[in-house]
């Protein structure tokens, strides 16, 4: 499975906690990130990570496109719903494109947990 990983700044702790505790899950699969947060997860769990450039600066938008190509199967993108940010025309429009493409997409750490949890018991398609 090819997983995007996208995190906003203020969440980005809490998706180093989630790459921590789901580094056996994750490392079954193609793992693509914006560039901060792929740097960041790198760093902290050794996790092999394709990096785009940084969120405010393309890297949802090529995430984006990535998913309209058919190249990416998940996204796990933790979104910080209480600061406004400055590509938010981009965040938009990765969201929309992944109900565009059907594409699984959580947006909070609880909503990712249950689909790891999934992949690691084999109850949806890794
Ligand atoms: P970043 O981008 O990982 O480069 O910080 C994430 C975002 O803000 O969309």
């Amino acid at each position: 499975m090819r997983i995007a990983l996208i995190a906003h700044d203020k969440k980005k702790n809490q998706m180093i906690d989630f790459a921590v505790k789901y580094k056996d899950v994750l490392a079954k699969h193609d793992l693509y990130a914006t560039g901060t947060t792929g740097t960041l997860i790198m760093g902290e769990t050794g996790l092999n990570i394709t990096r785009m450039k940084s969120g405010p600066l393309g890297g949802d938008q090529q995430i984006g496109s990535m998913i309209a190509d058919g190249k990416i199967d998940l996204v796990i993108f933790l979104r910080d719903p209480l600061t406004a940010q400055p590509h938010e025309p981009d965040i938009s429009a990765l969201l929309r494109l992944c109900d565009v493409f059907s594409i699984p997409l959580a947006t909070n750490a609880a909503t990712a947990s249950i689909i790891m949890n999934a992949l690691r018991n084999g109850d949806i398609e890794g």
